[in-house]
């Protein structure tokens, strides 16, 4: 008997802290935290007691007996991981919650941002005596990506923003919505009024394909489109033509697949989610049979994770196919290794797959954009392989869907190769000297770049804090000179 992580897991990581057994990996701290898919249950020292399923945000984890059809393959999935990795230490991690010294004054804290990363920094900071925190977001509603971010057809991990709802009914915590740092409150406004400022801003920069017609009318960046469909304050106004019978979208990460499922799927699937309202009507009248999703390198380097892919190969309207000249490219070491066998499966199962459905999703591989064509609005993408030859795909649709970057800030260091904040355990660093910014600290995909999902910044937050905390008792953050 045991309990099985499946496809929502936020990596939050709350289950490993109530495991009696401690059989739930990896932990961080482990090397393979920072870049896991998701967590996983060892079926072999599991004691079935739920306390686990009690304790996830997000619902993500089932008793075995429980599994729908479409979430039995994660049985075996979450007993893979304990082949490859075995359990060797069942000790409880030490979580050690930093308090401050009692004869300390308050610490007053802002921070920029009001999304995951700066809430599991202000939940950390919150729970402690004496700390107040003020929350500057320039948006009229909190929770960033947890809110803006996620597929409207993924309600389980859309129940994040519940989670950190109660952190800002907390008396000490502040949030000022509609407030933009550098623009209605300077970084010296907010650095005299308090101790320290951790910016929490995210990676919200489109990457570029650097193609011709890449601004031509129908090309259309994976950022604006998740932010239409999510009913984004910034997208207010928007208008995609879904008219066209098939849609391309450039990369092959989670987005990619959130966005094809998305266009492929009948308007009746998301007529009961958070959608929004524009973007449901669209759909409702969307003429889109086909969604093609392109990747520059083979299926062994897809940036999808294992649990997207099998979802969409469960989707009930939709086929997901795949090309079988295309599935057996491989080309150097994998992405991420664990996990890769079923992903392969999954696309050479796609590609021996015969269309049955209207409507499906095709997986290229290997294909670079070369070119978006047409005359003022998009009608095709030319796409290069690696022996030189080309191909035409027909489309008035091309959402390019190949990660995001930070933005800079006036007045912060910025390092434009990785497009973060240059840091030192979440310090902020003159990068010319490596020395720490006084009372300067960042967290979340500004300062480790657009990686991990939503619970990953938990422990990105619980470092900058840590630091924050210890310059305070160290006498090295500069008192605030204004209330
Ligand atoms: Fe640990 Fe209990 Fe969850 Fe099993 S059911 S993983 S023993 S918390």
């Amino acid at each position: 008997m045991t309990f099985v992580i499946t496809q929502a897991c936020c990596n939050d990581t709350s289950c490993i802290a109530v495991c009696p057994v401690q059989c739930i990996r990896p932990r961080p701290g482990e090397a393979s935290f920072t870049t896991a898919e998701q967590l996983y249950i060892d079926p072999a020292t599991c004691i079935d007691c739920g306390a686990c399923a009690e304790e996830c945000p997000v619902g993500a984890i089932v008793h075995h007996a429980d599994l729908p059809t479409r979430l039995e393959e994660f049985r075996g999935i979450n007993a893979d991981y304990f082949a490859e990795h075995p359990l060797d230490d069942v000790t409880p991690p030490r979580l050690t919650r930093p308090r401050l010294p009692r004869q300390q004054p308050r610490l007053r804290v802002a921070i920029v941002g009001c999304g995951p990363a700066a809430l599991y920094a202000a939940s950390e900071l919150s729970e402690i005596r004496g700390v107040e925190v003020t929350i500057v977001e320039r948006l009229l509603e909190p929770y960033g990506l947890a809110r803006f971010g996620i597929a409207p057809d993924h309600g389980q991990t859309r129940l994040m923003a519940e989670r950190f709802a109660p952190v800002l009914r907390r008396p000490n915590v502040t949030c000022l919505l509609g407030v933009e740092a550098g623009r209605d409150v300077s970084i010296a406004d907010l650095q005299r009024r308090h101790h320290a400022v951790i910016w929490a801003t995210g990676a919200f920069a489109d990457r570029t394909l650097g193609v011709v017609g890449e601004d031509l009318q129908g090309s259309v960046s994976a950022r604006d489109f998740v932010a239409w469909y999510n009913g984004h304050p910034d997208s207010t106004g928007r208008r995609f033509d879904l008219s066209g019978r098939r849609a391309v979208v450039i990369g092959n990460g989670n987005v990619a697949l959130d966005i094809a499922r998305l266009l492929a799927q009948p308007a009746a699937v998301y007529e009961h989610t958070s959608i929004s309202p524009n973007a449901l009507q669209a759909l409702r009248t969307s003429g889109i049979e086909e969604v093609v999703v392109v990747g520059r390198r083979g299926p062994t380097h897809a940036a999808y994770s294992t649990a997207e892919l099998l979802a969409l190969a469960h989707l009930p309207e939709v086929d997901l196919l795949a090309l079988p000249g295309e599935t057996s490219r491989t080309e150097g070491a994998a992405r991420s290794p664990f996990g890769l066998g079923r992903r392969l499966g999954a696309v050479r199962d796609a590609a021996a797959r015969t269309p049955t459905r209207p409507r499906r999703i095709t997986l290229r591989f290997g294909l670079a954009p070369v070119e978006l064509t047409g005359e003022g609005a998009v009608t095709g993408v030319l796409l290069e392989r690696s022996d030189g030859t080309t191909e035409r795909i027909e489309t008035t649709l091309v959402i390019r869907a190949i990660g995001f970057d930070g933005r800079p800030t006036a007045g912060l260091p910025f390092d434009p190769v990785t497009s973060t904040i240059p840091s030192n355990a979440g310090r902020i660093i003159d990068p010319s000297t490596d020395d720490p910014l006084p009372g300067m600290y960042c967290t979340g995909w500004i300062r480790r770049g657009p990686t991990g999902s939503i619970g990953a910044n938990r422990f990105d937050a619980a470092e900058t804090v840590a630091s924050l905390l210890d310059d305070f008792a160290q006498g090295r953050l500069p008192a605030p000179t204004a209330l």
